[in-house]
């Protein structure tokens, strides 16, 4: 098959390299010369691993290209993709799909043939009509059929995600559209992946369901947390003794400083509002938007706590900037309310990241980046882990004892057992342990 992916961000791109390494000939199209450019140069535009060796094999083999014009690729293709992104959109939340639309027109003017033409970004429910409409009135006569076909792997994880996922949600009640996915996701099937064909607004709106489903569960272990907390109870222990029940599953238990990154934010807030213009609100969902944003920023007040109450003129380390470890992703990171509050609070903070500080610099001022964790903890008063990456979870705790001013550790993601940190001499505090 021949595959357009139009954007060429976190999804597009690792979802056309993992087609292409499925045998099918993609085209990966971005409107972005800069990473274009990158990316036919052998550089990868974002940290995602084993994607750079996933992408130069596919290259190399010539089923995987880069376009900035995507005119010929789109022209040739049995399914082109949407895979732009859909921010939320500034003042309501709503989703902002002006870039959804824009490639719609785009594609409209260029398609040959047979066409399914693929909406990956997540989408409210509704879109896939709207762009069929598009489609028609600019191609009377285009034979074309629009299909939902939403993404959900996990940045981090991206490519085992995309070739062994859970499940693949199709959209779609035409048959020739059906049998084009069939055939795109065929390596999947042979492995037995339950392929899901559903209405179009069905496989729309399963999209925004899960998230929001995964951020609650979220935001219900980190009230947990702060319920431990409160009457002395150990929260890792109350998640492992409901996750091994299997109707609750140990997955998206772990209490930390409030869900973030490029998805669950935005598309909670979008389904609050395609729900409350439906008539049908989600309270459990507005209820969860508004616990975890109060949650990010009230980590700060845990730090100034760690430091007697007060942040001025005080040397924060901080560790990890990003969502999550292993991406390089700063979308609506927890670093983003937390850092800014303990600025304003008279603090300097200094910090590293493995991989987010070039994008973390783009996003926060008055910052000290450094060139490794014991850089950042040099001088400290209290170092605090924000992101939980595979390096900060074995550190030297005695060089780091004689690098800090005070030994002092709030650790937001439970890195550390509070007895081994208290034995070393440490003032600890984690989330939701006693
Ligand atoms: P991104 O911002 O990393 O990438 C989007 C890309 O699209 C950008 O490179 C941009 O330049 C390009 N683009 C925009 N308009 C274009 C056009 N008309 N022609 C060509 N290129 C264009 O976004 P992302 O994180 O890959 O997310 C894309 C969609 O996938 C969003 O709807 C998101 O919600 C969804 N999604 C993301 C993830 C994730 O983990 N990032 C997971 C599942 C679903």
């Amino acid at each position: 098959m021949r595959v357009a992916m139009i954007g060429t961000g976190y999804v597009g791109l690792v979802s056309g390299a993992c087609f292409a390494d499925f045998g099918h000939v993609v085209c990966c199209v971005d409107k972005d010369p800069s990473k274009i450019d990158r990316l036919n140069q052998g550089q990868m535009p974002i940290f995602e691993p084993g994607l750079e060796d996933l992408v130069a094999n596919n290259v190399r083999s010539g089923r995987l290209s880069f376009a900035v014009d995507g005119a010929k690729a789109i022209a040739a293709a049995d399914a082109v993709f949407i895979a732009v992104g859909t921010p939320s959109r500034r003042g309501d939340g709503h989703a902002d799909l002006s870039y959804v639309y824009a490639a719609a027109e785009e594609i409209a003017d260029l398609i040959e043939g047979f066409t399914v033409i693929v909406t990956k970004s997540t989408v409210p429910v509704g879109t896939g009509d709207e762009i069929e409409r598009i489609i028609r009135a600019r191609r009377p006569e285009a034979e074309f059929a629009v299909v939902s076909n939403p993404e959900f792997l996990r940045e981090g994880a991206a490519i085992e995600d995309f070739k062994r996922p859970d499940r693949v949600v199709v959209g779609t009640e035409d048959e020739r559209a059906q049998v084009v996915m069939t055939e795109l996701y065929r390596p999947l099937s042979l492995n037995e992946t339950p392929i899901l064909f559903t209405a179009r607004r069905t496989s729309e709106l399963t999209k925004y369901a899960a998230n929001a489903f995964l951020a609650l569960k979220i935001t219900f272990i980190n009230e947990m947390a702060d319920l431990c907390e409160a009457v002395g109870a150990d929260v890792q222990q109350v998640a492992r003794g409901i996750g091994l029940d299997k109707r609750i599953g140990s997955k998206f238990l772990h209490a930390g400083p409030g869900y973030g990154g490029s998805c669950f934010p935005k598309d909670t807030l979008a389904l609050v509002r395609t729900a409350t213009d439906a008539g049908s609100p989600v309270r459990l969902v507005e209820t969860t938007v508004q616990v975890n944003d109060a949650r990010k920023k009230a980590m700060v007040d845990r730090v100034a706590l760690a430091l007697g109450g007060a942040l001025s003129g005080k040397t924060v380390a901080l560790l990890g900037l990003t969502f999550k470890p292993n991406t390089d992703d700063m979308r609506d990171s927890p670093a983003l309310d937390v850092i800014p509050a303990l600025v304003a609070g008279g603090a300097i903070v200094q910090a590293f990241d493995p991989e987010g500080m070039v994008e973390a610099a783009k996003l926060l001022d008055g910052v000290r980046f450094t060139d490794g964790p014991y850089e950042a903890i040099t001088g400290a008063d209290v170092v605090v882990i924000l992101t939980e990456w595979d390096q900060f979870r074995a550190l030297d705790l005695d060089r780091i004892k004689l690098l800090m001013r005070q030994p002092v550790m709030v650790d937001l993601r439970n890195v550390y057992r509070p007895i081994d940190m208290r034995s070393r001499g440490f003032r600890y505090s984690s989330i939701g342990r006693a």
